[in-house]
């Protein structure tokens, strides 16, 4: 019998960046045009990844901005995190980078699964952030990067499969496996 492992990834980010909207299409192959803030949801979903098989629970985050404090929970027992702004948002984007330097710290400073995401890449003619500065960004943290639209189902699904992939890299990195 395959050996099914658990992962626990945290969706962080500013407000109305499309968080929500990720987990939805994810989940569900759906995008759904409406905006009510989260307060917070987890969901629980089997991932198949090649030969491997993962118990995937996703933690809908109420979103934060550059002041909020970051819960125990945030940290203890988070595998990897997925780090979301919206390309249409400048602020968006100075708010991952706060958030970024402040689960480092808290991580004591070793290196996390992180899957960078500009997500609203449909909406170029408001576009505030260069996917150019995404990627420098990303590199910067030893991070992947990804630009989205949440009404893309398999750019999102690619989004989910690369936080999973880069758990277990960091993880073997390290020799923890
Ligand atoms: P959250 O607060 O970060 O969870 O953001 P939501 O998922 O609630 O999305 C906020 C708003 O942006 C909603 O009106 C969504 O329909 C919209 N939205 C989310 N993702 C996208 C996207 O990729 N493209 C476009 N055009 N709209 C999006």
């Amino acid at each position: 019998m395959p050996l099914v492992r658990h992962r626990k990834v945290l969706i962080l980010g500013y407000r109305a960046v499309g968080k929500t909207s990720l987990a939805h299409q994810f989940l569900e192959g759906k995008f759904v045009e409406c905006y009510e803030p989260t307060v917070e949801s987890t969901y629980n979903k089997m991932v198949v990844l090649g030969k491997d098989e993962f118990q995937l629970q996703l933690v809908d985050t109420a979103g934060q901005d550059e002041y909020s404090i970051l819960p125990h929970s945030f940290v203890i027992g988070i595998h990897g995190y997925v780090l979301v702004y919206s390309v249409t948002s400048l602020r968006s984007f100075q708010v991952v980078k706060t958030l970024h330097n402040k689960l480092y710290e808290s991580r004591g400073k070793t290196r996390m699964p992180v899957v960078l995401v500009g997500n609203k890449a449909d909406l170029s003619l408001r576009r505030e952030v260069k996917a150019d500065e995404g990627k420098k960004l990303a590199e910067s943290w030893g991070a992947i990067f990804l630009e989205s639209s949440a009404k893309e189902s398999q750019v999102t699904q690619g989004i989910f499969m690369k936080i999973i992939e880069e758990i277990d890299r960091v993880d073997n990195a390290y020799g923890r496996s």
